[in-house]
């Protein structure tokens, strides 16, 4: 597999705690890499270092092969787009005019592309208005439009839906989706609203205490997060037998419920629970979740 970026063992220390702690990472070209942690686990801190505005305490990484400490990663970094924080867009400007002054910093020769970026952004009829008056979401849209002047083939987003409402959340995921499928755009995103990440991600990576806890693709996760039915009894001691004595994989989840890792026959179900003295209340489909996998690995506590 080919990787736009590969960090080995990244060390940053501010004074004398230690915000990453040896941490690994490979992002594969091509892919939408969902960066999960909780607050604090190192996110922006690791973010912060592959876009050059912090330097490692300790270790390397590389972009398109280039070392980050070789004279190639500045001409690397081109490659790269990225909206870290809050989207850096100047709100006394309007859209248009952000992207020009962006243009002009990248010392492009032309304004050409940039109607076409606001279309892609879907500010196109919004380019003459100053960004102060827009909402969050075009906002963080013209943040995106900015990291794309230069067409770069790699975009990293720091929490891009932080705060953003619900349409506004549908928006960066539809426009995210098209870089990535339409232009071949490397997305590299962090975020910890999980249920949003888990419709983007091709990949994960889970980081917890400045470290890599693990990296799986979205179709590895697929098949660790298991489907199951959960059963809602009355009395879950007899639902507890009759499941052994049908040799079904279970879990008890509470008072009165249970998990099945199968797709049970109902009919028989219920009519083993009820020569038990147990009534079958509800059966639903159940998921593991992102969210749920994620506490698996790193622990429910802050
Ligand atoms: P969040 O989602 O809350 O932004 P995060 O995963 O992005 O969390 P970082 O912002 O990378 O986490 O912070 C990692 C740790 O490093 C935190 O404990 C934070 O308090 C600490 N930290 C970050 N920047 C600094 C700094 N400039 N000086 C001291 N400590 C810092």
């Amino acid at each position: 597999m080919e990787y736009v970026l590969t960090a080995n063992s990244i060390y940053k220390n501010y004074g004398k705690f230690r915000a990453l702690s040896g941490l690994t990472m490979k992002v594969p070209k091509g892919s939408i890499y969902g960066l999960v942690g909780k607050n604090g686990a190192g996110k922006t801190t690791l973010i912060r270092i592959i876009c050059g505005l912090q330097s490692p305490s300790l270790g390397e990484y590389s972009l398109y092969g280039a070392d980050s400490r070789s004279k190639k990663i500045v001409r690397a970094r081109r490659r790269m787009g990225a909206v870290v924080e809050t989207p850096s867009v100047y709100l006394d400007m309007s859209a248009e005019d952000n992207l020009k002054q962006q243009y002009r910093i990248l010392g492009m020769p032309s304004f050409e592309g940039i109607d076409e970026l606001l279309g892609l952004v879907g500010l196109e009829s919004a380019g003459k208005k100053k960004a102060k008056n827009f909402s969050l979401g075009m906002k963080q849209r013209l943040g995106i439009a900015v990291a794309l002047c230069g067409s770069p083939d790699f975009l990293v987003l720091d929490e891009p839906v932080n705060g953003l409402d619900p349409q506004g959340i549908v928006e960066i995921r539809e426009l995210i989706l098209r870089l990535n499928r339409e232009r071949n755009i490397t997305v590299l995103i962090s975020s910890h609203i999980l249920d949003e990440l888990s419709r983007l991600a091709t990949h994960y990576g889970f980081i917890d205490g400045g470290r890599m806890i693990k990296e799986i693709s979205a179709e590895e996760l697929d098949a660790a997060c298991r489907k199951c039915c959960r059963i809602e009894v009355s009395d879950i001691r007899a639902a507890a037998r009759v499941l052994d004595s049908l040799n079904l994989e279970y879990s008890v989840v509470s008072d009165a419920e249970a998990d099945i890792y199968a797709r049970p026959n109902i009919t028989s179900l219920t009519a083993a629970l009820s020569a038990e003295g147990c009534e079958l209340l509800s059966v639903t489909e159940k998921d593991e979740s992102l969210e749920s996998y994620f506490i698996g690995l790193v622990g429910r506590q802050q």
